[in-house]
């Protein structure tokens, strides 16, 4: 049921007075810095601690700890909140996930200003996790907000689920609290990760792509070039390696879907280490990779079945011996449905909002949305960003995280 334009209205007007405080907001939360273990920090518990204190502080109560015990880090667990605010229902809650840790400036040269000492120049804040993910948290959170302000009840519970340890593999985070509370996060929940976005807002991903890097070493016999009848030569074994793979390899995973951008799977060769130094001697040994993107319907094994026949093929005919490896392997989740009531709900937001067209789609590499995919929950990600995340000179554009809490506070007053 859409919500009244009067309620809206009210709505957006209360965000927009909140402005110059989100943006003061953005620059306190970037002075506590939350790096992980893995990342050279001490976690995020003095994040944690200030974010508790300001949530209090807006009237938002109801937080619950998952904290994930971590001995590395000064207080022996990582935090894990859960800010709710009641519904009239409690299901299906609208869940906003967003984590607390950044990833480090990288190499300070190449920043303009201090990565932890946030600056606001040209309607923009520049600082170390501004973008990712503090404009999602604080978007989500000033919606909350604006619903208490206003003292709008919404129709089902609103949570607001702020992690740790996303940045260097969710184990103490989000993976943590859906694994030790199977029952918090219903199938029927509309779940939006705000850790992801375009420019104009338009894409709500809500798919990814499975990613395998192969890795093939061939083995020959090392001879002068005049002699080849001496030796193996790797090179034309790989050669030809390299051409039946990619040929062989689109011409039996050739499904196309429209969600994703290329629409079908891809497999390319990429990186060539370097064999001999000099033009006169036949190679004895080669590798090379492939980076394949596969569509999350077709089975990453059957796809390395097709593979290792294709090398043992190539070995048998070239006398070379073919060593395949995985460097990586990352099975795709199963895709939120384009027809998933969060899928449309969001989009409904993101129109009324903004204006733009909604466009569902999908990805060639990993989200955190996944974990949720994994566990059976239909899960998006969306955000109104230049996508900056991890890059020097990283910014959060002021005018999305104002957008972007319209659009929050959209969807927590609608009912799916
Ligand atoms: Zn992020």
């Amino acid at each position: 049921m859409p919500v009244s334009k009067e309620i809206f209205d009210r709505l957006t007007k209360r965000i927009d007075s909140y402005r110059d405080e989100m943006v003061e907001f953005q620059i306190e939360l970037t002075k506590q810095i939350a790096l992980g273990p893995d990342n050279g920090g001490d976690g995020e518990w003095k994040r944690a601690e200030f974010l508790k204190d300001k949530i209090t502080a807006f009237g938002l109560s109801d937080i619950s700890e998952y904290n994930a015990e971590d001995k590395r880090v000064p207080e022996g667990t990582r935090p894990n909140l859960v800010v709710r605010l009641k519904g009239k229902t409690a299901k299906p809650t609208v869940w906003v996930m967003a984590h607390m840790d950044i990833v480090p400036p990288g190499d300070e040269k190449l920043w303009d200003s201090n990565p932890h000492e946030a600056i606001v120049k040209d309607g923009k804040i520049y600082g170390r996790g501004t973008e990712d993910n503090q404009q999602g948290l604080v978007s989500s959170l000033f919606a909350m907000r604006a619903l208490i302000e206003e003292k709008i009840a919404p129709s089902t519970d609103i949570c607001l689920m702020l992690v740790a340890d996303e940045e260097t593999g969710n184990e103490y985070g989000i993976d943590y609290v859906l694994k030790s509370n199977p029952d918090l996060v219903d199938k029927n929940d509309i779940v939006i990760v705000p850790d992801g976005g375009n420019p104009d807002g338009s894409m709500v991903e809500v798919a990814e792509k499975s990613i395998l890097w192969c890795g093939f070493e061939i083995l020959g016999k090392q001879v002068h070039a005049s002699m080849p009848q001496a030796g193996i030569n790797a090179h034309r074994a790989s050669a030809h390696l390299v051409v039946r793979l990619d040929q062989q390899l689109h011409q039996e995973y050739s499904r196309q879907d429209p969600v994703f951008d290329p629409p079908g799977s891809t497999f390319e060769p990429t990186q060539r280490e370097a064999n001999v130094p000099n033009i006169n001697t036949i190679p004895g040994k080669e590798v090379l990779y492939f980076d394949c993107r596969i569509l999350p319907d077709y089975s990453v094994d059957d796809v390395l079945a097709t593979i290792n026949k294709i090398a043992a093929e190539v070995a048998g005919e070239f006398k070379v011996e073919i060593k395949v490896t995985q460097p990586m392997i990352a099975r795709a989740a199963p895709a939120t449905s384009t027809e998933a009531p969060v899928v449309k709900i969001i989009s409904e937001a993101i129109l009324e909002v903004s204006q733009v067209k909604p466009q569902p789609m999908g990805i060639g590499g990993g989200t955190v949305a996944a974990l949720f995919r994994k566990h059976g929950i239909p899960a998006v990600v969306w955000s109104t960003m230049d996508d900056l995340a991890h890059q020097p000179n990283e910014y959060c554009v002021i005018d999305n995280l104002v957008l972007d809490t319209k659009v929050f506070a959209y969807v927590f007053i609608n009912e799916s």
